[in-house]
This record gives C-alpha cells, structure tokens and sequence, in this order.
C-alpha cells in the first residue's frame, strides 16, 4: 500500500512477483531457450524502466518492444541487452531505428529493401528479425510462399544485413492447442526453404499462452509478456503471481436516504436507507467506464459494488453494512484485501476486453508504486 497520504489513487507493482513469473517461463521452457522478454506499452502499462530493471538480474537474452521510441526507451535504462522492435516499423522511422542500434523487425520485401539499403549506404550491419505470418494475418512474409522471399533475404545476409532472428507470432494460444501446432509446423515447413536461416539464427515463436501450456517448440527464444505481468493464459494454465494491484481512497462517505440519485444519468437511486462511499478514482485512470453498476471494490477485505456510473475521476460503491469506512481508507479495484481478490480477469471479463487492454489502458495519473527489489 502506499504510505503517502497524498496519493489518491496509484497502482502497486510487486518486482519479485514479476521476477517469479519470469522464472515460471524460464522453468516450463528449459534452460536452453533464450527469453526474450516483451515489455512493449510501457511495460503492459506498469512502467518499462521499473520492469526492466526487476528484470535485468534474470538476465533475459533481450526486450521485445513495439515501438521505436520504445525501443528507445528501453536502451535508455542502461541495459546492454538486444532491444528488438517486433513489430512493422514505418519507413519513416526506420533509420531512427537502425541509428539507435534497435534490432529491426522485416516482414516485406519493402522492410527488407529499406534496411538493405541502408545497410549499402552506411556500411553498418541493420540487425534483423524476420517475421512469418503463419495465419497471424496482420503482418511478416506469407508461409506459403517462403521459396520466394527466403532467398532474398538469405541474399541481404550476405551484403551486410545481420540476421538475428526468425520468427512467428501464434493467435490462439490461449485457447486453441491444435491451431499452435498448424502454425508451428507452417513455420517448421518454411525452414526447408532455399536461404533458410542457419542454426546460429534464433527462432521464436512462443508468447505467454504457448510457453506456459504447451512449450514444446521452444525453438531456440520465447517472447512471454502478459504472464510476467500477471495476467493469466487461458482456461487450465498455471497462474502467473498477481504483479499489479490497483487502490484508491475514500475521499466521501455519506448516508444515502431510500430516493437519493446517483451519479451522470442517475442509473442508480437509493432503494433503502444506504450508505455510500466515494473513491478517487474514475475512468480517467483507465478504470473501465464499463465497471459502472457491474464491478466492486473491496474495502475493509469485503467486496463492495461499484453503483451508478464511473465518472472520470471518481466512483461511488455502495458500503451500506460495512462498518468503520473513514474518509483517507484504501479501496482496492484490482488486486486483494484480506480474503477477497479482484482479479484482472474479473475486471476485463466485466468490461468485455482483456487483461491486456485493462493493464494498458491505465493512465499516468496513477503513480506506479513498485515494491520489491528493482535490481541495478
Ligand atoms: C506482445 C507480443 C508477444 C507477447 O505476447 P503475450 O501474449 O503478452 O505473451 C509476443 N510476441 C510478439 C510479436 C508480440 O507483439
């Protein structure tokens, strides 16, 4: 919990919960597989410098980011690990990218033309991954038609351009087993290709969900994210440890006679003598509008609902029963008190999205608050 009695609502980062998923991976992987940790968004919203950091003694064989500035950003912690920008990079920020040393994604001859180029220009040696789309869709060269794409990059292999990595991203992981091993077998076919990468190339293709359910290809690298966050993968996976909680306190605490409205729309209306609660902490913070008369809030290790709707800087819970609540209390929206836990998945589940988008999605108004060693 934070001891500063200013703070009206922040998020609480546990370091060593992180570092023991990661270890979770590390475990159901082998020791041979090279981790490459994905802290894109900011660290799934947590904080990329506070992650990296808690990160660096586990000694992951590099980040995986989204972004260039990202990527930047990560470089800017003082890691001298590989920083590998894994997505489709803009052709207008491609020679920032290779600049700055980050490790390129190409998955068009386009990519592959701009980074060759550079290479030819400079003389300096771009360090690609090259992504495969095996049924992903959204980016990488088509599976299908490896014969003609593989040699041309085997070819800029030769003319200066570094081949790191050989890569494809799973879509179904979480959910589907067998579509894992349509893609990795695609992904194995493409290997017999003419120009297919040598061994020295590191393979990846595992995210969270793969790497903690089926990890059977491990190639030579995995790409977990959202399970080093906490966030779960799937029905009958492992749970990661839970790494972020989110708090507020009481700023208003009032009874409320049967009859009194509540909230934009007064969704709500007493029904009975109540008392009601008021946290500071809204929509604005990232907490789901969607919450509004669906979610809770625990206070005092009980649960309490969320009434009327979330407005942008507060949201008002219905403590009627609940003794002792005082202005300046902690309330916990994610995360547990006492017996009781609000997990990511409730909240996302509540919401209509995903852990992915409630972590993402919290905003810089709630300082992370990180416990726990952070390393260097
Ligand atoms: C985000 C991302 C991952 C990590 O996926 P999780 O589901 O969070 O484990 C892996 N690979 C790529 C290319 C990604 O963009």
């Amino acid at each position: 919990m934070s001891t500063n009695p200013e703070a009206r609502a922040w998020i609480r980062v546990r370091a060593d919960a992180l570092r023991a998923n990661y270890r979770r991976v590390r475990e159901s992987v082998g020791p041979n597989a090279r981790i490459i940790a994905m802290v894109k968004a900011d660290g799934y919203g947590l904080g990329v410098r506070e992650v990296v950091r808690a990160l660096e003694p586990e000694q992951p064989w590099g980040y995986g980011v989204a972004t260039v500035d990202e990527g930047v950003g990560v470089q800017a912690v003082g890691t001298g690990r590989p920083v590998a920008v894994l997505s489709p990079v803009p052709p207008g920020s491609m020679v920032r990218a290779l600049k700055a040393g980050l490790h390129v994604h190409v998955g068009s001859l386009s990519s592959l033309g701009q980074v060759s180029d550079w290479a030819e220009e400079t003389g300096g040696a771009p360090r690609i991954h090259v992504e495969v789309d095996t049924g992903m869709g959204r980016s990488g060269f088509d599976w299908r038609e490896a014969a003609d794409w593989m040699p041309r990059i085997a070819e800029a292999s030769g003319r200066g351009v570094a081949w790191v990595g050989y890569y494809t991203h799973l879509h179904s992981a979480d959910c589907d087993t067998r579509t894992v091993h349509e893609q990795l077998a695609r992904f194995r076919q493409t290997l017999e290709a003419p120009g297919a990468p040598s061994d020295g190339i590191l393979r990846h293709a595992l995210n969270s969900a793969a790497a903690m359910r089926t990890a059977e290809y491990a190639g030579s690298a995995v790409r977990p994210g959202i399970f080093l966050y906490g966030g779960r993968v799937g029905d009958g996976a492992p749970a990661p440890e839970p790494v972020a909680s989110v708090h507020a306190r009481v700023v208003h605490v009032r009874d409320a006679a049967p009859g009194t409205t509540l909230g934009y729309g007064v969704t709500y209306t007493a029904s009975r003598p109540e008392r009601w609660a008021t946290l500071s902490i809204g929509y604005g913070d990232g907490l789901p509008r969607a919450l509004g008369n669906k979610g809770s809030a625990l206070i005092s290790g009980r649960r309490v609902p969320i009434i009327g709707r979330t407005s942008m800087d507060v949201t008002v819970v219905d403590i009627t029963g609940v003794p002792g609540v005082h202005t300046g209390d902690v309330a916990t929206l994610v995360g547990a008190d006492g017996q009781e836990e609000i997990t990511l998945e409730e909240v996302a589940s509540l919401a209509g999205t995903i852990s992915y988008e409630v972590l993402t999605g919290l905003t810089r108004r709630l300082p992370r608050v990180w416990t726990g060693e952070t390393g260097t």
